[in-house]
């Protein structure tokens, strides 16, 4: 097995330590790769790579029409190895190869998206009061950002960042998550084979302590744009108040998914299990908060633990794998003490609340779908991530407890409404405090739709427009042809 090295100024170099990490395959332990495990001083370096490279104006300087080019080789060499990027994404996050393969559209949509739009985020004339004169805003690239991703989307989530940024012409150095590289490696090689050029994208391997602190806090770099949790959210917050870097936060979520008694039951109790289960509820818009009419409070429970009972759980090779392992065996604790809290808290467990017993799941960081009845607000595991398969149900009698009992979290990032009444359902998504909305669907992305949360869940936006606005600033740009002293002073 050969060392996967990190990608600085066009080269792929090994840890200047010298230091390796092994990557573990969470559904059976075994170890998949070893990659360069880089430092603060890997960190340096590829920030002074992506200086210098900004800084020469080769990439922000080129044509916009130019870097679209790229950026849409990029997509093509994304769809030509998608079976390749699934099979490898499977294998490092364990989620079944059929999501995987759907993440791979997804993202080469996101690459395609932004080559699209490279050349159409032209400036603007706008009136001056000053006559013989002219005045136009323009955007130009923020300049070098640092990038940071999670491990439950490890390449969806590095497109949203990678695509924009290129596209508006900066430099950057990404910083995957150190359990999940592996993927977001292979497309740095498929960035060379299209032809970004040397210093323009950088990638550093590590961890946050290390890399993701020194991106966060080093002066040379204008931009930190960060997907994760809170609690590290804030510490980016900190360290990169000293340059008062821009900052593009995408946190947690713990989001509502509202069903009234009107609607369409067999759908709702449908779409509710893929909104929490898909990659084992390791999704930061799962919607693993229920919030349920009164009235159908129990025939939809009911249908819901008789589903859940049924998961075929296992490989996610295995083409009628439902669910997958978590991620990681920290994880999996995580997720074990989060139902222990709810045990403690006094909700029923319904259904679930512990590892599987099968002898062929034993290896892999497996746990079993879980569902909590008899939720209240004032519960840890309705407040609190589990990011794993676990639903909270609480139930309402009115239109209005059912929008209070949703706005009342930290977060802010995505909710559902389910009723067959489109009148009710916008009044409520009106009064949703979330930076998405699904009526009579669930965890639906696409390229052109922004995504970002209110409240905790972050600060900006990523996909469509306003996803490749984040990655300029915007500058006014005045002219006066006929200048004449004032003879004031
Ligand atoms: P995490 O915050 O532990 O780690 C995310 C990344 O930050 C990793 O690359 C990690 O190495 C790095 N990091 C850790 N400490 C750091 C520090 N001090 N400075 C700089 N970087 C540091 O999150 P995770 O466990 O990998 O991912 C799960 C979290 O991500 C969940 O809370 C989930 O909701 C959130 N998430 C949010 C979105 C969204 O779009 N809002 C999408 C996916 C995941």
């Amino acid at each position: 097995m050969s060392l996967k090295q990190q990608y600085i100024n066009g080269k792929w170099v090994g840890a200047i330590s010298g230091n390796t990490r092994d990557i573990i395959n969470p559904f059976n332990r075994e170890i998949i790769a070893t990659v360069a495990e880089g430092d603060e001083s890997d960190a340096k370096a590829a920030i002074a790579a992506a200086r210098a490279a900004f800084d020469s104006g080769e990439w922000s300087s080129a044509s916009a029409t130019e870097r679209g080019t790229i950026v849409r080789k990029i997509a093509e060499l994304i769809e030509r190895d998608k079976e390749e990027l699934a099979r490898l994404e499977t294998l490092d996050t364990g989620k079944t190869v059929v999501e995987s393969r759907g993440d791979m559209d997804d993202i080469a949509g996101v690459f395609r998206y932004y080559a699209e739009i490279a050349d159409k985020n032209g400036g603007e004339l706008i009136d001056s009061p000053v006559p013989n004169s002219i005045s136009k805003v323009v955007r130009e690239p923020v300049g070098v950002c640092g990038q940071i991703t999670p491990w439950n989307y490890p390449l969806l989530q590095a497109s949203w960042k990678l695509a924009p940024a290129l596209a508006a012409g900066n430099t950057l150095i990404m910083k995957p998550s150190e359990i999940t590289p592996l993927t977001t490696i292979k497309v740095f090689e498929l960035m060379e084979e299209a032809g970004v050029p040397a210093g323009v994208a950088n990638l550093v391997l590590g961890t946050g302590q290390t890399v993701g602190a020194e991106l966060s806090r080093n002066v040379d770099v204008d931009l930190i744009s960060f997907t994760g949790g809170l609690v590290t959210g804030k510490k980016i917050m900190q360290a990169a108040s000293g340059n008062v870097k821009k900052l593009a936060l995408e946190l947690g979520g713990k989001n509502p998914n509202i069903i009234f008694a009107d609607a369409e039951f067999e759908t709702a109790v449908d779409q509710a299990l893929n909104g929490v289960f898909f990659h084992a509820g390791q999704i930061c818009s799962a919607g693993t908060r229920l919030i349920i009419e009164e009235s159908i409070h129990d025939e939809l429970v009911n249908a819901l633990i008789d589903r859940v009972k049924k998961f075929k759980l296992g490989s996610g090779f295995d083409e009628d794998t439902q669910m997958g392992p978590l991620i990681s065996a920290e994880h999996l604790a995580k997720v074990e003490k989060y139902v222990e809290t709810g045990i403690e808290e006094g909700a029923t467990l319904a259904v679930g609340g512990s590892r599987p017993e099968e002898p062929e799941l034993q290896n892999g960081f497996f746990y079993l779908p879980t569902i909590f009845t008899n939720c209240t607000t004032d519960m840890r595991i309705v407040q609190d991530e589990a990011f794993g398969p676990v639903i909270t149900v609480e139930k309402f009698r009115t239109e209005e407890e059912a929008v209070e009992l949703a706005n009342d979290s930290i977060y802010g990032l995505a909710g559902g409404v389910w009723t067959n009444d489109l009148v009710k359902a916008e009044r409520c998504a009106a009064k949703m405090r979330m930076g998405t909305v699904w009526i009579n669907d669930f965890n639906v992305y696409f390229p052109h739709a922004p995504w970002g949360g209110f409240k905790q869940s972050g600060i900006g936006r990523e996909l469509g427009r306003l996803g490749i606005d984040e990655y300029t600033e915007t500058k006014h740009v005045f002219q006066n042809f006929k200048p004449r002293p004032t003879n004031w002073f």
